[in-house]
């Protein structure tokens, strides 16, 4: 039996810019390939340089974060020969988020921060015709060829819905006798618009599985549900007060989940018609959850977003001069508060105003402006980007969990059902590895529990 080989291309342990190689049975897989969120020009693209320009046989994108998509053209150019294979709905959105970041580096070219883009809008084009959607629960060769529930392959491709945002997926890969399963990101709960994860439930061989939220346990008697109270009421005190409320989140899928949330808060009474604000890229890929609707595995596959919620939409110059109102939620992008976007130029005028809120609805890197205003104590004093003053921090907060990753408690119970002789943990920051490792150390002493150093080929 020949090996398999897992080589982590990314620069740290950490969340930043996701992409795995996988040799196996002498064909060459590469998974993902993100752009790390808090650096600039090269800095933030993985370690590409670790395998030859033209050696992938295929590139396989788990979905359309831009942790897992966003340096796609930069690893293309290096393979052209690669055919890159996805779902449809990632397809979509992801020619819409690289459009996005094209516009976001040439900014930040202007301003003198890079030198030049990663890729441009023209190459963004060209990328776009080498992808190649691929339905769930269908197994394809690395040529994309499908193949029949009889016939076999020297590796076999078949994605499964990973429950995270529209067009999620986990990818087995069979080859040699052994499975391979690398779940990208997961949630293994219903969200608002998701429903949970559909894994496979048989025994692997190999598990390359997310740990985005090992360093904390879930609260005793936490639900979705009763967190969903817990956010309404919270809006509502807010807006009794005079208040407006700040919400950064995630372009992608959050926005997409809060706007359902709302709709059925006003369903039930618990929100009146307030004016809730999205930014010009939440639009956009709103519009693709609706048009996608009734394709894609979801709940409410009726409801069209933008016109049950009817919300405005932020962009262009007219984003800077929204004014802030008591009574109106601004739920807009980034979630990590980036600097240079529109949560975090908005946020200047909140963070320091005991009139106004900001809501946090799910994960921030802890370096990240918002992971740093998180650890701030009210009162303590942050700053938001090197071109404003640091500012002391008097608005209200609060915190909320509606991750789109799975809680560490289920990815534990996964790893038990499926008995992985080897687990590779990815996709989280140092502490949650560790927990993972340890944990998953006791539960399975006959499993290889491994932390992938970067840049070092692990022989499987
Ligand atoms: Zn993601
Ligand atoms: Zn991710």
């Amino acid at each position: 039996m020949g090996g398999i080989t897992f080589t982590n291309l990314t620069r740290q342990v950490e969340i930043g810019a996701n992409c795995y190689c996988l040799d196996v049975a002498g064909q060459r897989l590469v998974l993902d390939s993100g752009l790390h969120p808090r650096f600039d020009g090269d800095a933030a693209l993985p370690n590409h340089r670790l395998i030859p320009d033209g050696s992938a046989d295929a590139i396989l994108l788990s979905h359309a974060h831009q942790d897992h998509v966003g340096s796609l053209p930069v690893l293309m150019r290096r393979h052209p020969g690669a055919p890159v294979f996805m779902t449809e709905a990632t397809r979509q959105l992801s020619d819409v988020m690289l459009h996005n970041s094209v516009n976001v580096m040439t900014k930040k070219c202007e301003e003198g921060v890079t030198s030049q883009p990663l890729f441009t809008h023209r190459e963004v084009e060209q990328a776009v015709k080498r992808w190649r959607p691929v339905p769930l629960h269908t197994r394809f060769d690395v040529t994309g060829e499908r193949l029949r529930a009889d016939e076999s392959a020297d590796v076999s491709i078949e994605f499964f819905d990973a429950g995270h945002i529209l067009g999620s997926v986990g990818t087995l890969i069979r080859a040699e006798g052994r499975t391979i399963f690398y779940t990208g990101d997961i949630q293994f709960d219903d969200q608002s618009i998701m429903q949970g994860a559909r894994f496979p439930e048989h025994e692997l061989d190999v598990l390359i599985i997310e740990t985005t939220r090992g360093d904390r346990a879930t609260p005793e008697g936490f639900t979705r549900a009763s967190e969903e109270l817990r956010l309404a009421a919270a809006i509502r005190a807010q807006f009794d007060r005079g208040a407006a409320v700040l919400i950064p989140l995630f372009a992608l899928g959050k926005t997409q989940e809060l706007l359902a949330m709302f709709h059925s808060f006003r369903q039930r009474g618990l929100l009146g018609q307030c004016p809730i604000y999205i930014g010009g890229l939440g639009t956009k890929l709103t519009e693709i959850y609706d048009k996608l609707a009734g394709q894609t595995p979801r709940q409410k596959p009726n409801l069209d977003l933008l016109h049950a919620v009817a919300p405005f939409t932020m962009a262009g110059k007219a984003a800077a001069a929204t004014p802030l109102k008591g009574g109106r939620i601004y739920a807009i992008s980034s979630g990590m508060m980036t600097e240079k976007t529109l949560s975090n130029s908005f946020a200047r005028n909140v963070l320091s105003d005991p009139a106004h809120a900001l809501f946090f609805v799910g994960y921030a890197d802890p370096l990240s402006p918002a992971g740093r205003i998180r650890a701030t104590a009210p009162g303590g004093t942050v700053q938001l980007s090197p071109e404003f003053p640091p500012q002391p921090l008097r608005c209200e907060r609060g915190e909320f969990n509606f991750s789109a990753h799975a809680s560490r408690e289920s990815l534990r119970a996964y790893v038990n059902q499926v008995r992985p002789k080897k687990v590779i943990l990815v996709h989280g920051d140092a502490p949650a590895v560790a927990w993972f490792r340890s944990t998953l150390s006791a539960d399975l002493p006959a499993s290889e529990i491994l932390t992938p150093t970067p840049g070092v080929a692990l022989e499987l």
